[in-house]
C-alpha cells in the first residue's frame, strides 16, 4: 500500500475527533510530500535541523500543514525552532519555556511532555511534578499551555501501554478540572503505530502515527 493508502486507512479507523500528528523522523522530503497530498494536515519532526531540512526542501508546500515539535528540544535550538514548529509538545521544564516566551515574540503553543513511565533516561516531567510546572510556565507571557503529551515506554504488546495512557488522561482531567488562567488542555497527544488504539480507547485526542504509514525506519 501507498503512503496515502495507509494514512487514509488510519484516519478510517479512529474518531473525528482525533487528529493524526504523523511522525516524520528519517523520511524523505518526497514521502512527506506524498502524504501531505494524501490530506496530511499536521507533521511531526524530532530535530530542529531535519525539520529545517524538510521545510526548504518542500517550500510552499510546508505551508500547507502544521508542524509540531515531538523530540526534545534543546534550549540552544529554541531560536530555530520558533519559525519553523507552529506547536512545540515537548516543554518539560520551566527554563525551556522561558526561552520560548523570549525569543517567540508572539503566542506559542506547547504541550507539556510527560514521563509517564518514570524512565530516569527519558525526557518529560514526572507526573508528580507536573502541577506545579504548569502553574509556572502560565505565567509566562508569550506561551500558551494547551494540552499535554506522552510517549510511554515502548512495548510490544500495546496492552501494556495502557496504564500509562490511563495515568497521562487522569492528570490531563485534573489539569483541566483547575481551570488555571492561561492554561487550556485541550489536546492529549498519545499513542504510536502500535498502540494509538489503546491510546484512544484512553482519551488521546491526537496520535503520532510514523512507521504504519511510512513503513518500517531503516535500523
Ligand atoms: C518516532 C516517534 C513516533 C512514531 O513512532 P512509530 O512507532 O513509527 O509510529 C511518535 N512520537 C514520537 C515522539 C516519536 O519519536
Amino acid at each position: 500500500m501507498s503512503i496515502g493508502d495507509n494514512y487514509h486507512k488510519i484516519e478510517e479507523d479512529i474518531p473525528d475527533y482525533v487528529a493524526i500528528v504523523l511522525a516524520a523522523k528519517t523520511r524523505t522530503p518526497q514521502e512527506i510530500e506524498e502524504a501531505i497530498e494524501a490530506g496530511a494536515t499536521n507533521i511531526g519532526a524530532n530535530y530542529v535541523q531535519e525539520a529545517e531540512k524538510i521545510h526548504n526542501a518542500l517550500g510552499e508546500k510546508a505551508k500547507k500543514v502544521l508542524w509540531h515539535m515531538i523530540g526534545h528540544l534543546q534550549k540552544n535550538k529554541v531560536n530555530k525552532a520558533l519559525p519553523i514548529f507552529d506547536v512545540i509538545q515537548t516543554v518539560d521544564s520551566l527554563r525551556l519555556a522561558e526561552a520560548i516566551s523570549k525569543r517567540a515574540g508572539k503566542v506559542c503553543p506547547v504541550y507539556i511532555e510527560i514521563n509517564s513511565g518514570r524512565e530516569p533516561q527519558k525526557s518529560g516531567v514526572m507526573p508528580e511534578d507536573v502541577e506545579e510546572l504548569i502553574r509556572q510556565i502560565s505565567h509566562l507571557e508569550n506561551v500558551k499551555i494547551e494540552g499535554l503529551m506522552t510517549m510511554g515506554p515502548r512495548f510490544g504488546n500495546p496492552e501494556d501501554a495502557r496504564p500509562f495512557f490511563k495515568e497521562t488522561k487522569k492528570l490531563f482531567d485534573y489539569i483541566k478540572g483547575l481551570d488555571l488562567p492561561n492554561v487550556k488542555m485541550e489536546m492529549l497527544s498519545m499513542g504510536m503505530s502500535n498502540a494509538y488504539k489503546v491510546a484512544i480507547e484512553e482519551g488521546s485526542t491526537m496520535i503520532r502515527p510514523g512507521s504504519i504509514v511510512f513503513g518500517e525506519r531503516p535500523q
